[in-house]
């Protein structure tokens, strides 16, 4: 397979985290996971990082020219000859001319672009669910790999905790800039003839199976 730049896109909850993580490791690729690196650089003692934070806590977006300007620091760390996996941008219609510039800039194609759908509320009952530790950071959900939220965590002994954004208020308000915002996003990449829908009810293997499936075919 020739492909090696793609885009991930999904609603909270639909497993698209995950399944990049898949696809990095089976087509060796370096998954770039915006969320997450916003997450850091907010607690980054910076100018940035600060100005980060008070996005975060005031739940909004991160500018688009500070996106790009964050993606273009770490996939310039990127070897060319490797691929990657972009998880969630660009985010908005305002962000697409200036990933696609950049990523020409540096070399880059998106060849392919992942759509993992899930129904809204079953978003929303998924990311209720959704836990982790405070320590070590690694992920459980409610009621599969922990049966209460006053467990230890089982890697280090530390606390499990919620997100903190995510309260059912958080969780729709994050959902509603999704379909609002990133949707038009992923539609122009349908209109572009690159996008690959898969339907992310499934469990994590059937999606993944789906997703190398289509992205051979
Ligand atoms: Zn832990």
């Amino acid at each position: 397979m020739e492909l090696k730049n793609f885009l991930i896109f999904g609603p909270q909850g639909s497993g698209k985290g995950t399944q990049a993580d898949i696809l990095a490791e089976k087509f060796n690729l370096v998954h770039i996971e915006t969320g997450q690196i916003f997450r850091d650089m907010a607690l980054a003692d910076s100018e940035l990082g600060r100005k980060i934070w008070d996005l975060n806590e005031k739940k909004e977006m991160v500018p688009d020219d500070i996106t790009l300007e964050v993606l273009r620091f770490h996939l310039e760390k990127v070897s060319v000859e490797k691929g990657v996996i972009i998880d969630s941008a660009p985010r908005t219609p305002g962000q697409v001319a200036g990933v696609e510039k950049m990523l020409k800039e540096i070399g880059r194609d998106i060849d392919s672009a992942i759509y993992i759908t899930l129904p809204y509320e079953e978003s929303v009952e998924r990311i209720t669910k959704r836990f982790a530790c405070q320590s070590c950071k690694k992920h459980f959900v409610l009621g599969k790999s922990i049966l209460s939220q006053d467990d230890p965590c089982q890697e280090c002994g530390g606390k499990i905790i919620q997100r903190t954004d995510d309260t059912p208020e958080g969780i729709r308000k994050r959902l509603d800039t999704f379909y609002e915002i990133t949707v038009p996003v992923i539609e122009y990449y349908r209109e572009k003839g690159i996008l690959i829908e898969v339907d992310g009810r499934g469990s994590v293997s059937q999606v993944s199976d789906e997703i190398t499936k289509r992205l051979n075919g």
